[in-house]
């Protein structure tokens, strides 16, 4: 059996049923598509679930609110991805008439669309024959043909390979075949080469030198770590949160105002001239509340959250684009990094300042 026949039979033996491929709906598929980038299949699913639910069509997300979009993706990260979307939803509204373009080079001039998930949706959903490169693609294909980097060079070499191997009649199959062997069989360590069903054409396996495709990578950079000084500023019983500019880190999301601690300064000085600089208001600093250590994929920060009293001056967002005055129990009602998150339980479990 060729190559092509060889990845389709095993994706057809084996494929796991996840919900986005019980459907050729290339809406549903593109979102999966959009979820999936930097996040794993198993954290993926509930998301996509309540997602469709929410939002069955590209109509219903150009209709929705930010912060309703941003509640139902709050916790997969990337969130640009969700801004990207929306921009994508009405730009097919408008230039395509509501309907999803089947080809590569109508679905690239699409927000937040590249190379690849133009690749996936034409072929998943339309059966277009192009093929992917994921990660996991360039694992196996690296293997396969015996390809140390990831240069332009070898870039070329995988894609001419795989445009003379895809499958011409069921491409989407193919592609998800070759995704899928990555992920369960070809890990990135110790593949499990004695069921993989490409092992005939694998020319690292072949050569007996599978430890050397790809080349390990060089070691990656410690994440920089930032302390910061949080307020919890309460108004009566209300508390105030901000809404974190659409394009910074975490564009779009709510949080508790504050900032990251200068050199010599202690915390509640710190938080106290944050929220002066960001906000214009003057605020008492208060108890302390709690300490979160927190990891994002490009940054560790460490928060300490501090009760504060308002005290006087008018709201002026500075570094945010919205602000609220809220209660404790509406915090479900909002979107928040995670590290917010494990700050609410001390909050709500609090009498009110
Ligand atoms: S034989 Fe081993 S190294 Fe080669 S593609 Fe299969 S799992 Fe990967």
């Amino acid at each position: 059996m060729n190559f092509s026949n060889t990845v389709l039979t095993w994706y057809n033996n084996n494929k796991e049923d996840f919900p986005w491929r019980m459907t050729k709906d290339p809406y549903k598929i593109w979102v999966s598509e959009i979820m999936l980038q930097q996040t794993q299949v198993q954290t993926v699913i509930p998301y996509y679930k309540k997602w469709i639910i929410k939002f069955p069509t590209i109509f219903d997300v150009a209709n929705a609110s930010d912060d309703i979009l941003f509640k139902y993706w709050e916790g997969l990260g990337y969130y640009n991805r969700v801004n990207n979307f929306r921009i994508a939803c009405n730009q097919i509204i408008k230039d395509h008439n509501g309907k999803i373009p089947k080809t590569v080079d109508q679905l690239i001039t699409l927000k937040g669309i590249g190379e690849y998930t133009s690749s996936a949706i034409s072929s998943i959903a339309f059966n277009q024959v192009n093929y992917v490169i994921d990660g996991n693609v360039k694992r196996v294909m690296a293997r396969v043909l015996r390809l140390k980097n990831f240069s332009k060079e070898s870039l070329n070499k995988m894609k001419d390979f795989l445009s003379a191997n895809i499958h011409k009649g069921s491409p989407g199959n193919f592609n998800q075949g070759i995704m899928d062997l990555g992920r369960d069989v070809c890990k990135p360590k110790n593949p499990l080469c004695s069921i993989c069903p490409v092992a005939s054409f694998c020319m690292a396996y072949i050569k007996n030198q599978i430890e050397k495709y790809p080349a390990a990578k060089k070691q990656t950079k410690r994440l920089p770590h930032y302390t910061i000084g949080v307020g919890i500023i309460w108004n009566k019983d209300k508390i105030l949160i901000t809404k974190r500019k659409k394009n910074a880190l975490l564009g779009g999301l709510w949080e508790f105002p504050g900032g990251k601690i200068l050199k010599n300064e202690s915390i509640k000085k710190c938080i106290k001239r944050e929220v002066f600089e960001e906000l214009s208001i003057d605020v008492d600093v208060l108890k302390f509340i709690t300490k979160v250590k927190h990891s994002y994929s490009h940054f560790k920060i460490t928060l300490h959250a501090h009760h504060c009293l308002y005290n006087t001056g008018k709201i002026i967002c500075k570094a945010s684009d919205n602000y609220k005055w809220i209660s404790p129990n509406q915090f479900d009602q909002f979107a928040f990094p995670k590290a917010n998150h494990h700050i609410f339980p001390h909050i709500l479990n609090q009498e009110v300042i």
